[in-house]
């Protein structure tokens, strides 16, 4: 329900945002007690920000609204022709009390990326940054602060246009919405097994691999499902004989001489936390290589002893090593091998940053409550 319209100065980015409170927020012990066990994606907070986009006028009506329903005409073009982007990131709480996030630069020019691609406008990043200000402005009670927590952002565009005809819609929506998200892992980082996925495509060559757009997690679900069932969390996506990424998180292998390898290819999303924590490894005299490998490398080296390990990474998960990767007709497995350490400690040292407990020398935290 809203009762009030705060029309507020024009923020750094030159535009004019209309605050819209909701009269009836989440009450504090309530709010608490999701706080204290929020798990992943089940909890909103109270609010959320939209911005309009149309051909004729740009991007205009920045707003910080209740949250809730999007009224949206069953013709949407988004609803037919999948014409969506997201992007995810989190707010961290410090020990001080202050509310920080992880290079949304990187997001934002991402996000841009994936707008051009999937023929939407490209929101100017300043908008992206002010979005976030705006609503941890409102919402900044919901970051949590107990340890390896944070308040999971998720930023997103969509065709609202309702027009069936087949061409990039007219009219487009910008949203944010924020999730209170609990600690990956309780009880200690634990090893994941992944399926090797022989019959099944996230992407193609050309595609849309590379952009963070819905249809490919739509078509990840397919093969997801059958992995669960072999009892695997996740799948590994191949391009023929060479390995891509998981479903939501990319791939790093560990050589035996204490080199990182990461797939390279046209249509792999380019993850931010993989970027940052091959950073890392170089900042500690670490090899890092990128380029094309395929699964008989990895299967051979792991046979051979030359590769040591893999580990997956995203914004949500951070670091999971891999304990296993589950084929048709074969295992890798590398449970219990000591490579799980370097990825544990250098998901000790990213998350360290983003918690502010280690020195953020690369300048990549920005403060979103002030
Ligand atoms: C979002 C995403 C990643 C991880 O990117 P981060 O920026 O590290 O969160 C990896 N693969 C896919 C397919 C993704 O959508």
């Amino acid at each position: 329900m809203t009762t009030e319209l705060h029309l507020q100065a024009p923020s750094a980015s030159g535009l004019v945002w209309n605050v819209l409170p909701d009269a009836e927020p989440t009450p504090d012990a309530e709010r608490e007690a999701i706080l204290a066990d929020p798990g992943f994606g089940q909890h909103f907070t109270d609010h959320m920000v939209d911005i309009c986009w149309s051909e004729k006028g740009g991007w205009h009506r920045p707003r910080v609204q209740p949250y809730g329903p999007i009224p949206l005409d069953p013709a949407a073009a988004v609803l037919h022709y999948s014409q969506e982007i997201f992007e995810g990131l989190k707010a961290y709480r410090h020990a001080d009390g202050s509310i920080w996030t992880f290079r949304p630069d990187r997001n934002a020019a991402r996000l841009q990326r994936s707008a051009r691609r999937l023929a939407l406008p490209e929101l100017p990043a300043e908008y992206f940054l002010e979005s976030l200000r705006q609503l941890i402005a409102v919402d900044g009670a919901w970051v949590p602060s107990a340890p390896e927590t944070s308040l999971y952002l998720r930023p997103f565009m969509f065709a609202k246009e309702a027009f069936l005809g087949v061409r990039a819609a007219k009219k487009v929506a910008y949203y944010l919405i924020a999730s209170p998200a609990g600690a990956y892992f309780t009880g200690g980082v634990q090893p994941v097994n992944i399926a090797l996925s022989t019959r099944y495509a996230r992407a193609g060559h050309g595609g849309t691999g590379a952009a963070k757009t819905g249809g490919n997690y739509a078509s990840s679900l397919l093969p997801q499902t059958e992995a669960y069932e072999k009892g695997c969390q996740q799948v590994l996506f191949l391009d023929g004989s060479y390995i891509e990424e998981l479903g939501g998180m990319n791939l790093v292998l560990v050589t035996d001489d204490g080199r990182l390898i990461t797939p390279e290819s046209e249509s792999i999303l380019e993850g931010i936390t993989l970027a940052s924590i091959l950073q890392l490894a170089q900042d500690r005299g670490l090899t890092v290589e990128q380029r094309k490998v395929t699964i008989d490398e990895w299967r051979e080296g792991a046979a051979s002893g030359a590769i040591v390990g893999a580990f997956a990474c995203g914004t949500a998960a951070v670091v999971v090593p891999i304990g296993k990767l589950i084929a048709d007709d074969y295992e890798i497995v590398h449970e219990g091998d000591a490579s799980a350490e370097l990825a544990l400690s250098l998901r000790e040292e990213l998350t360290g940053i983003q918690y502010g407990r280690v020195e953020d020398r690369h300048g990549w935290m920005v403060r979103l409550d002030a």
